[in-house]
C-alpha cells in the first residue's frame, strides 16, 4: 500500500441548486471508499469571474487524504462532475460542479491534463479564503505561505453557511 497524501480540492457550482450540489459532492467525497479524514471548509457564495449575466457561485474547499495518484484523483473528480450532468455552456461560464485539484502533498505537476498547484489557487478569493479555513498555515512548494497569497486578495464573498 502506498503513502496517504493529502490533497486540497476546490468545489464551485452555478447551476440547478448549486448549495445542493456543493453539499453532495462533500457526502460523495467522505463517502469513497478510496479517500480518507474528509474536512471541509465554510461554504461561500462568489460573483461570476468573466460572463456577469449568469448566478453567483457557490464555493468551498475540502482538504482530504488518498493513496490514489493524482491523476487517478483526477479521474475521480473528473467522474463526479460527469455525475453531476456537469453543463458547461462556455468557457468562464456557468456549470453543475466543477472541482479542482488544488494541492497534492506538496509535489509541483505539469502534464497535459493537469496543473498543480491550480493556477487559479493563488489569485482567487473564492479559493484561498476557504483553503485559509482549513489550512491557515500552509506553505505552498514555491516557499510562500497561504496568508502572503490572501493578503492580496479582498475579502468579496459571502459566507453562506459555517462548520461543515
Ligand atoms: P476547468 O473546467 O476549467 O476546471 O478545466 C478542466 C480541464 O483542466 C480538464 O481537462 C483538466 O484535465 C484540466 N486541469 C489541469 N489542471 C487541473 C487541476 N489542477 N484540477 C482540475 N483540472 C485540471
Amino acid at each position: 500500500m502506498g503513502f496517504w497524501i493529502q490533497a486540497f480540492v476546490g468545489l464551485g457550482s452555478n447551476l440547478h441548486e448549486p448549495l445542493q450540489q456543493v453539499q453532495e459532492a462533500i457526502q460523495e467525497l467522505k463517502g469513497h471508499r478510496k479517500l480518507r479524514n474528509i474536512q471541509v471548509s465554510d461554504i461561500y457564495a462568489s460573483k461570476p469571474v468573466g460572463p456577469q449575466d449568469q448566478p453567483d457561485f457557490i464555493n468551498a474547499v475540502a482538504s482530504l487524504e488518498t493513496q490514489l495518484g493524482p491523476h487517478d484523483l483526477l479521474d475521480l473528480l473528473q467522474s463526479m462532475e460527469q455525475l453531476h450532468g456537469r453543463l458547461r455552456k462556455r468557457h468562464w461560464g456557468e456549470r453543475t460542479l466543477d472541482l479542482d485539484l488544488l494541492t497534492y502533498g506538496h509535489a509541483e505537476i505539469r502534464t497535459p491534463r493537469l496543473t498543480v498547484p491550480h493556477p487559479l489557487l493563488f489569485e482567487r478569493s473564492f479559493v484561498l479564503y476557504p483553503f485559509n479555513d482549513l489550512a491557515p498555515d500552509f506553505i505552498f512548494n514555491n516557499g510562500l505561505t497561504l496568508s502572503h497569497y490572501l493578503q492580496k486578495v479582498a475579502f468579496d464573498l459571502k459566507t453562506v453557511k459555517k462548520g461543515n
